[in-house]
Formats: C-alpha cells, structure tokens, sequence
C-alpha cells in the first residue's frame, strides 16, 4: 500500500484567511537539511510507492532554492519508492521559474479560490483573489496543472449557486471543503458548516455535477462514488489513516497529519533520528489515534458505511471535542446522507437500464438524470 509524506517547509503564509487554522506567523523556514534527513529516515522506512505533497502554512516561501534542491533529492535518492509529488499552494509566490521546475516534475498543484472576488474576498482577505489569479496565470503558462479547493463555510453556504457557476463559467476544477473548526482557535465554530447543511450542499453539488457531466470535475463528488462503488474508501477521510500518512514539521518534526503540525503533543519523532515504524508507533499520538480507530470500530458498528467511511477524519472528530476521543468525526451525518444518496440513484439506474423499455414514465426529472455509474467507473 502506498503512503503518504507530507512536508511543511513553513507554517507561516502571507495571507490571513478569516477561519485558517494552519497557518501561524513566525514560523521557521525549513532547511535543506531536514529534506537530506528525509532521505535518509526514508531509505528503510518503507518499500511502497510514497506520495509527497508540499503544503504549509504556504510552502512556496520556502523559495526557488530550497525547491530546486529538494525535489531531484527526494526523486534521486529515494526512486526505489517511485516517489510522486503534489504541492498546495496560494501561488502569490509563484515565480515563471518555479513554475517550470514544478511542471517538469509532472507536480499537480493544488490552490484555494471560495468563489467570486467579492466573496472569497470576504473570507480569505482582500487582494487574495487577485494574487492567486496572478500566480494561476503564470502556472498556465508553464504548463503547470493547478485545481481549486472551495471552502464552504456558513456564510458562503448561502451562495453556492453562485459559486457553482463561477467554477463552471471559469472552467475551473474544483475540490470542496466545509469550514472546520480549528483545535488551537478560541472561535473554533464561527465559519463551521453544519453536517446538514454539508450534507445537503454534497447533493447540490452531485445534481449539478450530473447536469454539466463533461464540463467541470467535483473531485469530492467522484470520490464519495468510488468510495460506495469499490465498497473501500479512496481518499484519507474515509481509511485508517493512522501508519500510512506522516507530516513533517519545518524542524524535522513527524506528526500524524499536516492538520497536527506546529502542536507538541501531537510530535512522534523527528527525521533527524530515522525512526523506525515500530519506533513511531511508541508514541503517545500514535497510540492515540488506535485509541480512536477502536473507538469506531465500537460506535460505527452497525453502520451500513463503515467500510469506507471508517469515522471519518481524525482531526474533525478531536477538534469538535478539545482533544478527547467521545466522537466520531461530526460531518457523520453528512457522509451518511451523501453515501445512501449514492446508494439510492445508482441501484435505480441499474435497474432502469435492466428494465429499459419497461417503463412507461419517461418524464421524470429524477430519471433523466443518469451517470452516476458513469462517474463510479471514472479513472482517477
Ligand atoms: S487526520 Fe484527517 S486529513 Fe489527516 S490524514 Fe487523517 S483523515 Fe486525512
Ligand atoms: S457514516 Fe457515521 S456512523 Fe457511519 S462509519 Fe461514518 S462516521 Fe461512522
């Protein structure tokens, strides 16, 4: 099985975006040095492809440099584990250069747009909007791939039409996120979605999806199809993350997940000492996060999606609950809302098309709308 290597060069980011949690000021720079460490924590580590996604705070004022010699390190000295690279990006700092640098190592990137100007704005500061645009069009011109992450938050809940639009009008591929309530704010509920509203914003958008099929991608959408299609789940959200996912902190630091980055108690060991999976498995978070897989295993027992929802994410469920594991992860409903849907059209659609010709009522909206195997079945 594959793992997964995040590496956060910086918690710190030029932007202020009103309900971040990642990012704080004054953060260290990671050195290359930390990157050479990486290697070598890794050359034993494991025998599995890895994935290494750059993410921050914003990475990329990690700078050209650091970049330049991070990637073909990590490529060269580790090609035993075919090493795939993503990064997620504002892009304000993106330069021609590192665009192209990015590009030849075949790095999708992923950025963050809520919408319109005047809205995404509103949540992510002013001048945001204009700046990511700035990087965008730099990013097209070198041939660098970027798709956008939405967040929806309570506010912006309330023009997701608008927002839909924008992507589809822009051509823009989107990803979204519902607002998540952070373990270090003192606010932590203020932009939280609602697990309803989450839920009924997943079949807004799995609708409209189906109506403009061909002409934008709902990356969540596709994965919650495969999820009940493969009966497994396809993105972290909905495995045991817990032994396949590590982040590194920019002073080499190892933490379960880049949402823990920055926070002592969730420290495993630090690259500097190679340690082993057995090593890390010693530690306090680790043994805190098989506290909650047994927790699921417990309390979701009986829910016809355990299989491939698993909880949920981690992090959601101790945020929600100042750290203490009384909790699944609170968009619960919303999965189980989304997943019966899915449920719902595709076992109708394939018993329309074993009953084609049978049926006499033609005219209903709800028939018309097919292609939701179409999108189970879709490549990744
Ligand atoms: S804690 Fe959440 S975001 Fe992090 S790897 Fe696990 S499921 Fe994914
Ligand atoms: S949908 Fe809810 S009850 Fe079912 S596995 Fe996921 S978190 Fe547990």
């Amino acid at each position: 099985m594959a793992f997964h290597v995040m590496l956060i060069p910086t918690l710190g980011c030029p932007s202020n975006c009103s309900y971040c949690w990642s990012s704080k000021p004054d953060s260290p720079v990671m050195d290359i040095q930390i990157i050479e460490e990486v290697v070598k924590w890794l050359k034993k580590f494991r025998e599995e492809p890895v994935t290494f996604t750059f993410h921050g705070g914003e990475p990329l004022l990690a700078g050209y440099d650091f970049f330049s010699k991070a990637l073909p390190l990590l490529a060269k000295s580790l090609a035993h584990l075919k090493p795939a690279f993503a990064l997620q990006s504002n892009l304000w700092n993106l330069t021609p250069e590192m665009a192209r640098l990015f590009a030849e190592y075949g790095i999708p990137v992923g950025s963050s747009l809520d919408g319109p100007e005047e809205l995404n704005d509103l949540q992510r500061g002013k001048g945001y909007y204009q700046k990511t645009m700035e990087g965008f069009k730099i990013a097209n011109t070198n041939n660098l791939q970027v798709s956008f992450i939405c967040t929806f938050t309570s506010y912006s809940i309330n023009y997701k039409e608008d927002i839909f639009n924008f992507f589809l009008e822009n051509g823009l591929n989107l990803k979204l996120h519902p607002a998540l309530p952070s373990i270090r704010d003192e606010n932590p509920e203020k932009w939280v979605l609602s697990p309803e509203e989450y839920g009924e914003l997943l079949i807004y958008l799995l609708d409209e999806y189906l109506d403009h099929m061909g002409q934008i991608e709902i990356k969540n959408i596709d994965n919650l199809c495969k999820c009940v299609f493969t009966r497994r789940g396809t993105v972290c959200t909905f495995v045991d993350c817990m032994g396949d996912t590590f982040a590194v902190g920019p002073d080499g630091s190892i933490y379960p997940c880049y949402r823990f980055v920055g926070m002592p108690e969730w420290v495993m060991g630090n690259v500097c000492d190679h340690p082993t999976r057995e090593e890390l498995a010693k530690s306090a978070p680790w043994k805190y996060l098989q506290e909650f897989k047994e927790y699921v295993d417990e309390n979701c027992k009986r829910c016809t999606y355990i299989k491939f929802c698993r909880g949920g994410c981690p992090y959601n469920a101790l945020a929600r609950s100042d750290g203490k594991i009384n909790g699944v992860d609170p968009h619960c409903t919303a999965y189980k809302t989304i997943f019966k849907e899915i449920t719902k059209r595709a076992t109708k659609e394939m018993l329309g098309s074993a009953t084609m010709g049978l049926d006499t009522d033609s005219g209903s909206e709800e028939k018309s709308k097919k292609g939701i195997m179409t999108l189970m079945l879709k490549p990744s």
